[in-house]
């Protein structure tokens, strides 16, 4: 069997394991998903649906976003790790899409990528979950699973993504990335993988 067969039946059983499988991050508009998605680089999107909905509150849209105060902004997003950097990068993000976007969210991977705080991973997210666009982001989820599944082998989540990408048909990059972070999440931890009983391990390189 080739990888793209491979790919193509784990992803049929991740499917029936996980039909839920989709975003956890709670927004309301393109602009609140974009916000979460940036907030939820290295923490998990449980933390982030703690600080969003005081956040969301009072800064919703660019126009508010670019004219906090820096040190309310950092308060409010304390929870999630790295919230200087972050707090600096939304309201950058936010005063971007202002001066260049007419304060929209643009549905467009490369204009994503000119954001500040915008990686391959929020553009990729974005597109997929807020615009039903082709996108699949890489976290750290997924680029251990189909490293660990044998469908790439690579050492960062760029080269995975490339990879990735050209095992999967388009309009199911989405839903992969989706089903790849749960599995990642519930059975192919980090730690201690839990081979034994996951439904797939007769289709992994490392079923040990
Ligand atoms: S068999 Fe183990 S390493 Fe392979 S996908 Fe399942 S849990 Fe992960």
């Amino acid at each position: 069997m080739d990888k793209k067969d491979r790919c193509s039946l784990i992803l049929e059983r991740l499917f029936l394991e996980y039909p839920d499988a989709g975003t956890m991050l709670k927004y309301n508009s393109f602009f609140e998903l974009l916000v979460a998605v940036i907030l939820s680089a290295q923490t998990t999107d449980k933390q982030v649906n703690k600080v969003t909905p005081e956040l969301f509150a009072v800064y919703n849209t660019p126009e508010a976003m670019a004219k906090a105060d820096l040190k309310e902004l950092e308060e409010k997003i304390k929870k999630v790790g790295l919230y200087r950097s972050k707090a600096k990068n939304l309201k950058n993000m936010a005063r971007f899409l202002i001066d260049f976007y007419d304060g929209k969210v643009p549905d467009d991977f490369e204009e994503l990528m000119k954001l500040p705080g915008v990686g391959r991973k929020t553009a990729n997210v974005v597109l997929s979950v807020g615009f039903g666009k082709p996108g699949l982001g890489v976290d750290t989820h997924v680029h251990r699973v189909v490293n660990r599944l044998g469908l790439v082998q690579t050492d960062n989540p760029i080269k995975t993504e490339y990879e990735l990408k050209d095992l999967i048909s388009v309009e199911l990059w989405g839903r992969a990335h989706h089903l790849f972070i749960f599995h990642g999440r519930r059975v192919c931890k980090a730690r201690r993988p839990e081979c034994i009983k996951c439904i797939i391990n007769d289709l992994c390189c490392k079923n040990f």
